[in-house]
């Protein structure tokens, strides 16, 4: 009996999921766990540092209608599955963001990306470069991902939401302040990069540089400063909405409930 059911259990089928994919990305500390408590349960429980990545299948909150379901009515199976949805946090230290940037090479079903920022640490240089980085190098991965599609459809597009969180602290920048941050500090980082690739060219003798800058140049070309809107041309549109998960005066997270019913 037992090679039989280790036969079983080493060629069992495991059934592909087919539930809609979002991903939580962004830098460690700005809130990506406790937006996912949020979701599966409705309530905030306090966070521990994720080292691994965790997904919850999720509901869409009461009051949010998924695109597809306009025509349907609530009570409807279709429209009741039409509201699941799967919630894959990503650990965000260094190290870990492996992990996230495997998941955008080879992605199943994800239907979006939020990426979740600390509003209030975007108002500081150290925090600024690090997401402005980290977001960078999610925008390049997607990019390569469309500008290497071996069809001439291309792959389906992820569009990406930057949740700016923590709206509750006074030191919060606004969302439209912190979409202006990062698009200066993405410059600067897109700037570094072409340099860092220039100077190693340089060293290496090689001849093909040209070609590898333009591959690693983020959005458009030329010198100009970088904006999301550039994203546009690979097939990815970029949205900000502020929002908090947590907070004295009440939770705010309609605009991201919003941005994920469009998707759904
Ligand atoms: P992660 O590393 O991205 O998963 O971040 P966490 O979810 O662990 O949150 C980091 C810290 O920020 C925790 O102490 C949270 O309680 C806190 N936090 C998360 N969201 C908010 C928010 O909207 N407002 C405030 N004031 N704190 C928050």
């Amino acid at each position: 009996l037992l090679p039989i059911l280790l036969h079983r259990f080493l060629y069992r089928k495991v059934t592909p999921t087919t539930e809609p994919t979002f991903l939580l990305l962004g830098p460690s500390g700005g809130g990506k766990t406790a937006f996912l408590t949020l979701t599966e349960r409705n309530v905030v429980a306090s966070t521990h540092t994720s080292t691994a990545p965790q997904t919850i299948e999720a509901t869409l909150p009461d009051g949010f209608t998924p695109n597809s379901s306009h025509y349907r009515s609530p009570g409807d199976p279709a429209y009741e599955r039409s509201r699941r949805f799967l919630l894959v946090d990503t650990p965000g230290h260094g190290k870990l963001r492996r992990f996230a940037t495997t998941q955008l090479v080879k992605p199943t079903n994800v239907r979006g990306i939020v990426f979740v920022v600390d509003a209030a640490s975007v108002a500081e240089d150290a925090g600024l470069n690090e997401t402005a980085e980290y977001l960078h190098d999610v925008l390049m991965a997607l990019q390569k991902r469309y500008t290497g599609a071996k069809t001439s459809k291309g792959p389906k597009d992820i569009p990406v939401l930057i949740a700016a969180n923590k709206l509750d602290l006074f030191t919060a920048l606004p969302p439209h302040l912190v979409k202006l941050q990062l698009e200066k500090a993405i410059s600067e980082v897109r700037t570094n990069r072409a340099k860092g690739l220039r100077d190693s060219g340089v060293a290496m003798g090689g001849e093909d540089d040209g070609l590898d800058e333009e591959r690693e140049w983020l959005g458009e070309g030329g010198e100009g400063s970088f904006e999301f809107a550039q994203m546009e041309e690979v097939g990815i549109s970029v949205t900000i909405k502020g929002g908090n998960v947590i907070g004295t005066e009440g939770v705010d997270t309609a605009g991201w409930y919003e941005w994920i019913a469009e998707q759904l």
